[in-house]
């Protein structure tokens, strides 16, 4: 094959690379933040600036592949006369022209960005438009740094297509920008979904879900986030906001966030604790969110004394005494901790310690308190 074709392709191949690397590639060492990250510095502990600097880098980095091309092609081949500008074509100089002044505006832009450190970049303008009319950009940006410290922080993706939810803000990076919106500011709608099969023998599907952010108040553009599916139970856990999910999108949820719906439904339709006048419901110690809304109360029939059970037969329930602790969601996620993990269609019928005494119940002994909170 001809070396200026061959070197096309293989130049192409690893431009493409680069500029969207896939993620295995990520980690291998061959993108803008490997390669530039002691002067990005640490982007969990300064997000904001990390990210006009990567982005700042980005622009200048990408503009010089077209030239790159040009010199790689005029070594690989030099029957093209590349560099004796008097040989070459007039097609040539005018991309050599090209290449030279796309790096010489992707500078000028960058340097007029920089102007009074950083005002002038897009994501400073953006979170401008997100503070209130006293505060500078600045005050945004070390509100968002501060809380991307956090480690409880929710984040999928990779650094250059990250998403982010802390607990005021929902933030996407792409390549040469972030997208930053305020959890009180937002209409969140499930806008598609793409399914991906894993492989053609077994039923495993990969659900993308694409999930539309619309800023209300702020004026700022709205954005499209996309995880996998199995995601969305630990995102929910995150907003403030609920998901419409106007277009109806069947949504694959990971096998703890089904056992969870079903563990919730079945609860409904079990007895219902009345809580003495004097007993205060107070915070689930799993969640530190909810009010506790669930008791253990021996429902289930229990097995006569003189019926002789298998040896392999779950231990009977017995009575709680403990005072209500927990919600309904953490009281599900325990349940299903302790079942058998390899074996969930054994898990609605399945027992578990209570999490506080220790003494067995099963599902039908777990009650709603009556008034409380059951969402
Ligand atoms: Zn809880
Ligand atoms: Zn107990
Ligand atoms: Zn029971």
């Amino acid at each position: 094959m001809d070396t200026a074709i061959l070197y096309t392709i293989i130049y192409c191949f690893f431009a493409g690379i680069f500029v969207a690397p896939p993620s295995e590639f990520v980690s291998a060492g061959i993108t803008i933040q490997n390669l530039l990250s002691d002067w990005l510095g640490s982007e969990d502990f300064n997000f904001i600036y990390y990210h006009i600097k990567r982005t700042s880098a980005t622009l200048i980095v990408h503009s010089l592949i077209p030239l790159g091309y040009y010199l790689g092609l005029g070594l690989f081949a030099p029957e093209l006369n590349l560099f004796s500008l008097d040989q070459t074509g007039i097609g040539w100089l005018v991309y050599l022209l090209s290449s030279l002044l796309l790096p010489g505006l992707s500078a000028i832009c960058v340097l007029y960005w920089h102007r009074k450190k950083w005002d002038y970049h897009p994501i400073a303008r953006q979170l401008n438009l997100l503070g209130d009319a006293n505060s500078s950009w600045r005050s945004v940006a070390s509100s968002i740094n501060v809380e991307f410290r956090r480690v409880d922080k929710f984040t999928s993706g990779t650094p250059s297509r990250l998403v982010a939810v802390t607990d005021s803000w929902i933030i996407k990076t792409s390549t040469y920008n972030v997208y930053v919106a305020h959890q009180n500011d937002i209409h969140l709608s499930l806008s598609d979904s793409e399914e991906h099969a894993l492989s053609y023998q077994n039923q495993m599907a990969v659900q993308y879900l694409n999930i539309q952010v619309s800023p209300v108040e702020s004026g700022l553009k709205p954005f499209t986030i996309r995880l996998n599916s199995l995601e969305l139970g630990d995102l929910k856990e995150k907003l403030q906001a609920p998901i419409r999910n106007a277009r109806n999108i069947v949504i694959h949820q990971s096998l703890s966030d089904r056992f969870l719906q079903a563990f919730v439904e079945t609860v409904q339709h079990n007895s219902v604790f009345i809580p003495p006048p004097e007993m205060e419901l107070e915070q689930c110690i799993g969640c530190m969110q909810k009010t506790s809304n669930v008791k253990l109360q021996r429902q289930c029939e229990v097995p006569p004394d003189d019926v002789p059970q298998p040896p392999e037969a779950a231990p009977a329930c017995l009575q709680c005494f403990c005072r209500p602790m927990w919600c309904l969601e953490c009281m599900g996620k325990w349940f299903a901790s302790r079942q058998d993990q390899l074996r969930p269609d054994t898990w609605l019928s399945g027992k578990s310690p209570c999490p506080t005494c220790r003494a067995t119940f099963c599902l039908l002994d777990v009650c709603r308190i009556h008034g409380g909170t059951s969402d």
